[in-house]
């Protein structure tokens, strides 16, 4: 067996919804497949895995494991053999949904940094919902609607979401990427993918985005809590425009 690594498409084009690739190894017990080139994101970063089609099979499960992304496969069609070229196909409308639901959280990410200066501890997402960790202690009186309100002004405002690849001591230095502790990224990263909400957001990041903020549409806040001392949660939804 070569090597395991395998192109990840959907790091330059978030917006590629079929590919063709061909079969790098074959796990028949665990049935599932890897490949030499792939769109499916796997889960990570907080931003679950995508789900689609690999020719007949349905993928239920995507998944990093050091060098290898694993494409789990349902249904009890024979599996590909290691050299076959397979047709991928992402189910759309959920990773649509789910690059709309990212975007939204970083836009939250960089009002909150703006307007109060605190940062994120932690956060997850499911399509078109999801919560996020904030240093709050306490939350600032009437924020859940203060907050809705400046997210959707942001969105609104139609910001272009850029990524690029920046060389590992460029990104350190770069004072808007410090405050997300780019410097906690292992030494042996020598590239790292930023993902920047112009003119408000810039972090390192491996997911996928919407291409401007218009495209989110806006959000709701559902629910603040608070989940211990200098820890409040936040819960949105994202709704169409
Ligand atoms: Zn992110």
């Amino acid at each position: 067996m070569g090597s395991m690594a395998s192109d990840l498409l959907f790091l330059n084009d978030a917006y590629l919804r079929d590919f063709d690739a061909v079969v790098t190894a074959v796990d028949a017990e665990g049935r599932r497949v890897a490949l030499d080139r792939t769109a499916f994101y796997p889960t990570g970063g907080g931003q679950p895995h995508d789900v689609g089609t690999l020719g007949d099979l349905p993928v239920v499960d995507v998944r990093k494991e050091g060098d290898a992304l694993w494409h789990t496969v349902g249904g009890d069609g024979p599996l590909p053999c290691t050299g076959d070229a397979v047709h991928g196909d992402l189910d759309w409308d959920r990773r649509h949904k789910l690059m709309r639901t990212h975007t939204a959280l970083h836009v939250l990410c960089g009002v909150i940094w703006n307007e109060w200066g605190k940062a994120v501890t932690g956060g997850n997402m499911e399509p078109l919902s999801a919560r996020m960790d904030f240093e709050f202690d306490p939350l600032p009186e009437g924020f859940g609607p203060r907050v809705e309100e400046l997210v959707n002004k942001e969105l609104a405002a139609d910001h272009r979401i850029e990524v690029s690849f920046l060389p590992r001591d460029t990104a350190v230095a770069d004072a808007d990427l410090i405050r997300t502790k780019v410097n906690l990224i292992p030494e042996s990263v020598d590239e790292i993918r930023v993902v920047d909400i112009v003119g408000l957001d810039k972090q390192a990041d491996g997911g996928t985005h919407v291409a401007s903020t218009a495209e989110v549409g806006r959000i709701r806040v559902v629910k603040t809590e608070s989940k211990g001392k200098g820890n409040k949660r936040i819960r949105i939804e994202v709704l169409d425009g």
